[in-house]
């Protein structure tokens, strides 16, 4: 058997890593640039990070601070249309997911006709055929890994949908912890349960290879040690590089493996109930990794070591059943709440919720354990009355 690995954009990683940007900028031939960002990371001046040095250099710079958190499509059409109308020469996305998302649909799907849902996975009916324009993506949570993916995610009405190319792959990523310090706990904690989601997923998927999963177990380790650390003291210089690192390692690694059934399970929550990514993905992660473990029992006793406890007199079995109790656990410490009655979420939403996740098919098809409706509703049940 052999597998395609995409390592695309040419990385820095690192404290103090923007200090590169310029020199980067520098080897492309443009003058107009669009830098993407929340209106939160312009207020308090972490955009200032990235736009000052470029001024300096002689760049025109516009700012655009419409990106919201987990944005709907409404959102990516309006930042398309106006990169359209503006002839821009690159795009830099500076922010969490949400901004470097929306990076990487203005680049590319600017250059292409139609709208924005033209392009979607589940429902669009138009091929994307060419990169548009070169893209810096940088983090500054960190969770997603959306700098080193081909993918977009935008909140629907009810679920979420992805537009997905590798045309959509930046050029450059530049991951600076230094970026992340400001980071509040809440956010500190969703963002890393993502990044562990992403690395976990990464490991157990039907996709995984010896690459993925020496990525996968690297992150594992470095977020496992430093998120509660990350959440308590977040001016914890060390919790923040590992932090960072976890998650490109975790992004590099569910890239190219895939993630599966948290996430089919957890865009359904993001798109009713609009809640943040990371925290679906955290209140989930336990769930499904409790019901689908007897499917992947030698990958939960390897993901328990990389975690940092031992499994050395344990069988496999109890291995994989302490490594879920680890989860919750971990879960709870950073102050997630850890069923889904802590998002207010009603027994009465579990039908829905199941209608929508059933429909991720794609990410579905990557879990180790057949997940079909029925095992979804208990999924979701286990997850309601948190136990
Ligand atoms: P986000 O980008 O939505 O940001 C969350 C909040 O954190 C915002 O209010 C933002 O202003 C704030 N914030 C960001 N950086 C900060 C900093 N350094 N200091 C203080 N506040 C800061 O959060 P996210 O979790 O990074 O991204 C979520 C989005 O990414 C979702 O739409 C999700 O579906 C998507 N996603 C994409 C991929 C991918 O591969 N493309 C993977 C996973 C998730």
């Amino acid at each position: 058997m052999s597998e395609k690995l995409t390592f695309a954009p040419i990385s820095y990683t690192g404290w103090d890593s923007l200090s590169h940007l310029v020199e980067e900028v520098n080897r492309f031939n443009v003058n107009k640039i669009l830098v993407i960002t929340d209106p939160f990371l312009q207020d308090i001046g972490l955009t200032d990070k990235v736009t000052a040095p470029l001024k300096e250099a002689g760049y025109a710079t516009d700012v655009y601070t419409e990106v919201v958190p987990e944005p709907p499509l409404v959102v990516g059409e309006k930042l398309v249309a106006y990169t359209r109308d503006h002839q821009f020469d690159m795009v830099i996305g500076v922010g969490g997911g949400s901004a470097l998302d929306l990076t990487k649909l203005a680049g590319t799907i600017a250059a292409h006709e139609g709208d924005v849902a033209d392009y979607l996975n589940l429902t669009g009916t138009r091929q994307i055929t060419k990169k548009g324009l070169p893209k810096i993506l940088i983090p500054t949570t960190s969770g997603t890994g959306s700098e080193v993916t081909n993918i977009s995610v935008l909140s629907l009405e009810t679920t979420k949908d992805v537009v997905t190319h590798d045309f959509l792959l930046a050029d450059v990523a530049i991951v600076d912890p230094a970026l992340t310090m400001s980071l509040p706990p809440k956010v500190t904690a969703a963002t890393g349960v993502d990044a562990l989601t992403h690395a976990i997923e990464g490991y157990v998927s039907k996709n995984a290879s010896p690459v993925t999963d020496a990525l996968a177990l690297q992150a594992i380790r470095l977020i496992s040690q430093s998120i509660r650390t990350a959440v308590s003291n977040g001016n914890d210089k060390q919790a923040r590089i590992d932090l960072s690192y976890g998650s490109y390692l975790a992004g590099l690694a569910f890239f190219n493996a895939g993630v599966a059934g948290v996430h089919a399970l957890a865009y359904p929550l993001g798109g009713q109930f609009h809640i943040a990514h990371g925290d679906s993905n955290a209140v989930l992660l336990p769930y499904v990794m409790g019901y689908i473990r007897q499917d992947c029992e030698k990958c939960m006793k390897d993901i328990y070591d990389a975690m940092g406890f031992s499994s050395t007199n344990l069988s496999q079995e109890e291995a994989a059943y302490r490594c879920v109790d680890e989860l919750k656990r971990l879960v709870e410490d950073v102050g997630i709440p850890s069923s889904l009655k802590g998002f207010d979420i009603g027994e009465n939403a579990l039908t829905s919720l199941t209608k929508d996740a059933i429909k991720q098919t794609r990410l579905l098809a990557r879990s180790p354990m057949p997940l079909h409706e029925e095992d979804i509703y208990t999924i979701y049940h286990a997850a309601y009355e948190g136990k």
